[in-house]
């Protein structure tokens, strides 16, 4: 086994690692400190930015926050008892994340403003050939930690690459671009819109909201944490861990309405049409903002601002569609054309589309946005793919959470991942690839729970869903059953291939 940590950068050399991580994230991070601590050192960690932190290094924008409560939103084993909220904001989380790679010692481990453009399998040699915008690289193991929002979905709205005003993500906001007095558009209403909405309303002129579908705000319990309780979660043993296990509890309760019992939802309905009641007085306004599906189906809008921010005198809810953008204005399919200086752009991320499956190249040729394209996006266990040897995905298909903290399903899969790792150690293997039959079953069953599930039931359309219109992104159960599943590295599920001397 060969020692790496240095980046690849002479033109032409190939450097060997055991394990290369794609990405620098919550993922990223959290696999490297947990190789750290088990001893293991080969590894480097490929990074397009310049920094750790992923989503929450990238989403800048006025109001960024996370709608997890702070207490359960980090890692098991780096609890964090200065939160200064119940709910986090984005700068707090990334601060967070790179005191904790600091701390763990990691950062000198990755190879930043480097980004993977390719990674191939060979099988002859068994191991992956990794291209990237830094040099070459050979791995035994690939994880791809490179998160499933972050890349941005940029609508392809006719004329709009003509607009002559301000234009981005929110995702990629511009801060040398200033609002203040100008005619804003934001497009999209979703998780980061609700957030980038109320905080911009009260600097601009005008503010125009493009609303495709209405989706259900239910009430936010952020509160400042005062210095007594900050005081008594660093002093008090076992506190922080009791109000984390008792948001953890409380939060998988969603679980219940989501994937069991959808009809249930009906109550969380009654919460959010009050609040809607209590806090839009205008009739038509109301009635716009009313969704048509279940609750549950779209991912749930928490926000106590948002809705009260949309019945100011300088914001309009647009919810005619766009017909076309133009180079001072945006066009809607009624006629009207309002005037306008910048457009947000709050229109998501491409997850089951996401262009980095056009980057592996597994077993058999084919990439795997080519195997997505033509069986749907499956995996095992939300990290193993068929047809892609010793490649672990982090937040791979039907492992994501919407309703509690990704963070557990992460330290999940890397708990299996270091388990695979031991595994592949103790029986000498030099590749373990996940057997197509038992994937395919594995599937079935997620099938099964899915069918009443209120993502396909709910009467909506939302990322969760592939173009094939099934859940191919969320886990459809309680996520302690999702950490028992991979507790161990079931061998007998995967091909292996020993070593050969
Ligand atoms: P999103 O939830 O996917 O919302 C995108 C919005 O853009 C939707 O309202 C969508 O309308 C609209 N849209 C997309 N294409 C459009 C087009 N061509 N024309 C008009 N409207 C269009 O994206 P997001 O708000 O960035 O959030 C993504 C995810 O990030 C969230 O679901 C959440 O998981 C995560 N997030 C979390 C937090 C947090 O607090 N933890 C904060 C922000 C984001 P339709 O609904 O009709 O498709």
């Amino acid at each position: 086994m060969s020692e790496h940590t240095a980046p690849a950068d002479a033109v032409g050399a190939v450097r060997h690692t055991r394990i290369l991580i794609v990405g620098s994230g919550l993922s990223g991070v959290g696999t490297a400190i947990r190789l750290t601590q088990e001893g293991i050192t080969d590894f480097v960690v490929l990074e397009r930015g310049e920094d750790v932190g992923g989503t929450w290094r990238d989403n800048t924008y006025p109001g960024a926050g996370c709608d997890v409560p702070s207490h359960l939103y980090s890692y098991s084993f780096a609890l964090n008892p200065n939160w200064s909220r119940s709910f986090s904001p984005q700068a707090e989380i990334h601060e967070y994340i790179r005191s904790v790679a600091d701390r763990y010692g990691v950062r000198d481990k990755h190879v930043f403003g480097c980004e993977m453009t390719g990674a191939r399998w060979n099988d002859t040699e068994g191991h992956w050939e990794i291209t990237s915008t830094r040099g070459s690289y050979t791995a035994e193991v690939v994880v791809s930690a490179a998160g499933v929002l972050c890349e941005p979905n940029l609508p392809d709205i006719k004329g709009i690459s003509g607009f002559e005003g301000e234009i981005f993500h929110s995702a990629r906001w511009n801060h040398d671009s200033d609002l203040t007095g100008k005619r804003v558009a934001v497009i999209g209403t979703g998780s980061s819109s609700v957030q980038i909405v109320p905080s911009i309303a009260p600097v601009v002129e005008r503010l125009d909201v493009y609303q495709r579908t209405a989706t259900w705000v239910l009430p936010h319990a952020t509160r400042p944490y005062l210095s007594a309780e900050r005081w008594a979660f660093r002093r008090v043993p076992g506190l922080q861990r009791l109000l984390r296990g008792m948001i953890y509890a409380n939060r998988e309760l969603f679980v219940l309405f989501q994937a069991k019992y959808p009809k249930a939802a009906v109550l969380l309905e009654i919460v959010a049409r009050v609040k809607m009641f209590l806090e839009v007085r205008d009739r038509e306004l109301r009635r716009k903002v009313t969704p048509k599906h279940r609750l549950g189906c779209k991912r749930m809008l928490v926000s106590n601002k948002y809705l009260p921010a949309l019945g100011r005198d300088n914001v309009e809810l647009v919810t005619d569609g766009i017909a076309e953008v133009r180079a001072h204005s945006i066009v809607t399919e009624d006629g009207t054309e309002r005037e306008i200086d910048a457009i947000v752009l709050a229109t998501g991320f491409h997850v089951t589309d996401s262009p980095t499956y056009n980057l592996y190249v597994g077993r058999e040729g084919r990439t795997l946005s080519e195997v997505a394209d033509a069986e749907g996006y499956q995996t095992y266990k939300g990290t193993a793919v068929a047809e892609f040897p010793n490649l672990f995905l982090m937040l791979g298909a039907n492992s994501g959470l919407n309703y509690t903290s990704l963070i557990y399903i992460i330290e999940s899969q890397i708990a299996y991942l270091v388990d695979a790792l031991a595994t592949m150690r103790a029986r000498d293997l030099r590749s373990v690839e996940v057997r197509k039959d038992v994937q395919a079953d594995y599937n079935r069953d997620l099938d099964t729970k899915m069918a009443r599930s209120v993502w396909v039931s709910g009467g909506c359309d939302s990322w969760f869903l592939d173009s094939r219109g099934q859940n191919a992104t969320l886990w459809p159960d309680f996520s302690f059953k999702y950490r028992r599943l991979l507790r161990t590295f079931d061998v007998d599920a995967y091909e292996t291939t020993p070593r050969t001397r």
